[in-house]
């Protein structure tokens, strides 16, 4: 990217999930529980096929996060097994859900130094789509919450979501980088407002933050494998 200039950066924002903390393979564990426990009305592949439908089809009454998941997941079933599924089915598919939302989501490897040596140079936020209190307690757990000036929990991450925030922030398009694992989420909204972007993708993405190659902004920002990578983009030396 020919035209970054880290000089001109005031605010880096991360997204969360699976840029800060392992998110995605929870979702899959409980996705393949939930399948098992289907098993008798249809295979994996069916059960997750409905999962995804009916997830999507959810999107804009629920929004993102577990509570949504949960939700979807109970109509699944009760679609999938014709309205047989029982209230001790239910029951334990609320478990499930229950389960994942108390899971310790463990940091990826090198983040809290990464924060530590950014947050000297440049103001920090989160942002991340999901359930306010899931977001809240996984920022409160991760023990990096003092690095972030702010923390946005949004409804959705499009262009509108970061105009909004941007606005909020008080600074340009152009004087924000935005960091995180979703080309969906993460990085196109925010290159289509001017902004910068750099993605960090992470080893399991869930089917609805993939991009099509048509849909690629072609080339206008930074893919790196690790978040330390980040480091000399932004003129930061590597300890
Ligand atoms: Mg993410």
């Amino acid at each position: 990217m020919t035209d970054f200039d880290p000089a001109k950066i005031k605010v880096i924002g991360f997204d969360a999930d699976d840029t800060l903390w392992v998110n995605e393979p929870f979702y899959r564990e409980t996705e393949a529980k939930f399948c098992h426990l289907l098993s008798g009305y249809g295979s994996a592949g069916d059960i997750n096929r409905a999962l995804y439908r009916v997830e999507t089809g959810n999107l804009d009454l629920y929004g993102y996060g577990n509570k949504a998941f949960m939700l979807s997941l109970i109509e699944t079933a009760i679609e999938v097994s014709g309205g047989e599924v029982t209230s001790a089915g239910i029951a334990r598919i609320i478990e499930l859900g229950k389960q994942q939302i108390s899971t310790h989501n463990p940091l990826l490897p090198g983040v809290p130094g990464v924060l530590a040596l950014i947050s000297r140079h440049y103001r920090l936020i989160v942002a991340t789509k999901g359930d306010l209190l899931d977001q809240e307690r996984k920022l409160r757990n991760s023990g990096i919450s003092g690095f972030f000036h702010h923390v946005e929990i949004m409804s959705d991450k499009t262009e509108k979501h970061y105009r909004r925030l941007l606005h909020h922030l008080d600074v340009h398009p152009g004087e924000f980088l935005m960091v995180g694992n979703s080309l969906r989420s993460d990085v196109l909204p925010v290159l289509a407002l001017g902004g910068y972007a750099i993605h960090v993708p992470f080893q399991v993405t869930w089917q609805h933050e993939e991009v099509h190659p048509d849909e690629m902004p072609g080339g206008h920002f930074f893919t790196v494998d690790t978040l330390e990578e980040i480091l000399p983009i932004l003129g930061l030396e590597v300890r």
